[in-house]
């Protein structure tokens, strides 16, 4: 398969093979013991013969035959040896996060700050590959992601949840960036008006991302985009708020979003943030995108 697309002033040509015939490549333990070689220094190519002696393939003629077959689709050839391509790198990634081989459980860790909704006790917790940080006694502050079990050994307990929190930050802002967290591919949102009892983090309207090729959702609050937006992260600064550094429930200190529907159909919502008598309004359109963002003080 491939595919040429006219952007005008020249095309961009893209070369597609079959996920059968891509996959079927890795389904050999030389051709495994080769990306894993190359992975061991992911950013230097490495000569034909120092790859031939870590990948340990005994037979030169084998060696040499399952290399060409991973050539072209997950390691590239250059002039200073052999690299991997993109999809090897993912290859590797995925091996080390685990996603084919892990299965691992958290206990629940109490997080030290309280809930910035209502001050009750926080509590992290992992299972079945997802992430929790929520709140045990209000509903105002849930959150629930997929966290890659091979990252868990690279923290301490108790970093835990913040690694969670930070984790989950970096996934939302590629997601409010428009690339899916699955494959790369783009992602269209939408607001979603809630019902008065169902309100996320006390909002009127949620935001709903979903990935144009492979389907992959993500759910947030309605502020999530609003607090992506580089004039928003700068009066969170302002006020002591590191936007992806400082963990999310010390956003209280700062003052948690409010918001009012502006339309219903199709939805817009204005966002604000107050400290002392400076605020900030960022206005949501239908496809949860951020149109424009006031700043001001009294
Ligand atoms: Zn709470
Ligand atoms: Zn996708």
């Amino acid at each position: 398969m491939s595919g040429e697309y006219d952007t005008g002033s020249g095309a961009i040509s893209v070369e597609r093979r079959s996920p059968e015939a891509v996959f079927g490549l890795l389904g050999d333990e030389s051709r495994l013991r080769i990306l894993q070689a190359l992975g061991e220094t992911p950013d230097e190519p490495v000569p034909f013969a120092e790859l031939h002696r870590r990948s340990e393939v005994a037979d030169s003629g084998r060696f040499n035959y399952h290399l060409g077959k991973l050539r072209g689709t997950f390691v590239r050839r250059t002039d200073d040896g052999y690299e991997l391509t993109y999809a090897g790198r993912q290859v590797i990634g995925a091996m080390y996060a685990g996603v084919y081989t892990a299965n691992a459980t958290v206990d629940a860790i109490p997080v030290e700050e309280g809930c910035p909704a209502c001050g009750g006790d926080l509590v992290a917790e992992y299972a079945a590959e997802t992430a929790r940080v929520d709140c045990t006694a209000c509903d105002a502050f849930r959150n629930d992601f997929a966290f890659p079990p091979g990252s868990l050994d690279q923290f301490d307990r108790t970093e835990l949840p913040l690694a969670f929190d930070r984790w989950m930050n970096h996934v939302i802002g590629g997601v409010i960036d428009g690339f899916c967290y699955t494959c790369a591919g783009r992602m269209s949102g939408r607001l979603v008006v809630d019902e008065p009892d169902g309100k996320m983090g006390g909002l009127p309207a949620h935001a709903e991302f979903e990935c144009d090729r492979c389907g992959s959702t993500a759910t947030t609050s309605g502020a999530a985009p609003m607090m992506h937006h580089p004039a928003v992260a700068g009066f969170l600064y302002d006020h002591g708020f590191e936007s992806g550094r400082t963990p999310t429930w010390e956003l209280g200190e700062v003052g948690l979003p409010r918001g009012e529907l502006l339309a219903e159909s199709p939805p817009r919502m204005a966002v604000r943030l107050e400290h002392g008598d400076e605020r900030v309004t960022a206005t949501l359109e239908a496809d949860a995108s951020v149109s424009s963002v006031e700043r001001t003080s009294a």
